[in-house]
């Protein structure tokens, strides 16, 4: 026999709300009296599954309407969201529970992520239909771009293995359910939800679009990090900033409803109060020739990063903001980086001076458990005494890697040649190729050349032909 997986002493604690209104509506006095706030009206549970869902409701405070039943282990929320029962057991027993009479006081959500953290999203490759890897990097780089922007301590990332994951992504056939993605709610103790997955029968029956995928992606990370529909009633649950937004990614119908646009005003407001930033201290990264990298993130976010160990989020033209410490390899001194590179979907690349390189976050370079320290092959000719700078070009993640010889080349991180070399560079009047620190890209593609001159100059073509700049960078 099944055992329902939740203590009965807490079982009758979420039924006593209900019979008590039940009572307290007897009228015992003919006296006239204000009429009484009518009570909001509560399904008494009939099955164990009623009662789960009943717990769920009262314990997020979301209309128990949108819990239903998945399969004989997980409910099925609002359309497109997962949670097992046995979670839903466990924050039953861990978080309060909110009692009927109070069901209009704000609840407190246990989703809230407010420490930095790095969320690795892993998947198979080659299981993946065409187009949807992509479509999987530019939703993490949206992301990443309203957090970091924002402030916000926290990104996600992708790896094609599932191995260091905290996230997976599948592809499965959801027959009955019209959504594009099902994706499953955090656990009881505030981390992500465990899988996102594609329902390839949406994507049979209807024609999206490439960005239409994209959006549905967007809002399918959101629920990951525990946000719910924004169009639901503002006083039914924990509101976060966007409830009521109807521009919000987090809108039921998002993407297929007219608004298809990223972010709104109510997104942003959530990002800032879910995922605040560490009061960093506003300080200069110092002299861009001293430093070891220069990267820029989704958004546009500028990281300067020093020799003794510390990382400036800046702009372009602007190495003084928020300063915090990153951490490399303990068999090689962070003084021995000569560049940091880093992918759409938010890898960082560090390479060495003896030609190695490692990957992982954007704090903690070395922090890939699968390849961690890998030997690079540059161009035929080329070695890390020629190398002057690399980045990675965000929207297909091909590597560039620029020479003193004035030639750059394109390929993957650990085989520089990959796909063409010998193109040639120049440099703005005035400027040598050796006055180049290091090199990168932004959002929409253009390429930067920080000088050893704490300047900038910036190119959309990558031989850096008709550049904006040199401009002075902001060091103090
Ligand atoms: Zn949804």
């Amino acid at each position: 026999m099944r055992k329902i997986p939740v203590p009965m002493k807490v079982l009758s604690a979420a039924l006593l709300p209900v019979i008590f209104y039940s009572c307290g509506s007897k009228v015992t006095d003919l006296e006239p009296t204000p009429p009484a706030p009518k009570p909001p009206v509560y399904e008494i549970p009939k099955t164990p599954q009623d009662t789960l869902a009943f717990i769920y409701s009262r314990t997020l405070g979301l209309d128990s309407t949108a819990v239903k039943a998945m399969d004989e282990n997980n409910l099925l929320v609002d359309g497109d969201m997962t949670l097992p029962k046995s979670t839903l057991a466990q924050m039953f027993s861990t978080f309060p529970l909110v009692e009927a009479k109070d069901s209009s006081k704000t609840i407190k959500s246990p989703y809230v992520v407010n420490n930095y953290r790095v969320f690795k999203i892993g998947y198979h490759p080659g299981q993946t239909a065409p187009g949807v890897e992509s479509a999987l990097y530019s939703a993490i780089a949206h992301w990443n771009g309203i957090l970091i922007l924002n402030g916000a301590e926290f990104n996600f990332m992708a790896y094609s293995d599932p191995g260091p994951s905290d996230i997976m992504f599948y592809t499965s056939s959801y027959l009955l359910l019209d959504v594009p993605f099902v994706v499953s709610l955090p656990t009881s103790t505030g981390q992500p939800g465990a899988s996102i997955t594609l329902n390839t029968t949406y994507l049979q029956v209807h024609n999206i679009t490439k960005d239409q995928l994209v959006s549905a992606m967007v809002h399918a990370l959101g629920h990951i990090l525990g946000l719910q529909h924004s169009d639901r009633k503002m006083t039914s649950y924990y509101d976060a900033g966007n409830i009521g937004d109807l521009e919000s990614v987090m809108h039921a119908n998002f993407p297929q409803g007219p608004h298809t646009k990223m972010f709104s005003k109510g997104d942003t407001a959530m990002v800032k109060r879910l995922f605040p930033a560490p009061k960093w201290p506003v300080q200069s990264a110092g002299q861009i020739k001293d430093l070891v990298g220069i990267e820029m993130t989704a958004g546009n976010a500028t990281l300067y990063y020093t020799k003794d160990g510390k990382v400036v989020r800046g702009t372009w033209n602007n190495a003084v903001g928020p300063m915090t410490t990153y951490e490399g390899r303990t068999d090689i001194p962070n003084t021995e980086i000569a560049e940091i590179a880093c992918s759409g979907a938010n890898r960082f690349y560090a390479y060495f001076t003896n030609g190695w390189y490692m990957n992982g976050e954007m704090y903690k370079l070395g922090n890939n458990p699968i390849d961690g320290y890998i030997q690079a092959h540059p161009v035929p000719g080329q070695s890390m005494a020629t190398f002057i700078g690399t980045t990675v070009k965000k929207d297909n993640d091909d590597c560039y890697y620029w020479y003193s010889d004035g030639t750059y080349s394109v390929g993957r991180s650990g085989y520089w040649a990959q796909y063409s070399y010998g193109n040639t560079f120049t440099v703005p009047t005035g400027k040598k190729i050796s006055d180049i620190k290091a090199i990168a890209s932004d959002d929409e593609g253009r390429f930067y050349f920080w000088y050893k001159d704490n300047t900038v100059s910036r190119s959309a073509s990558l031989n850096h032909s008709n550049p904006e700049g040199p401009v002075a960078v902001k060091i103090n």
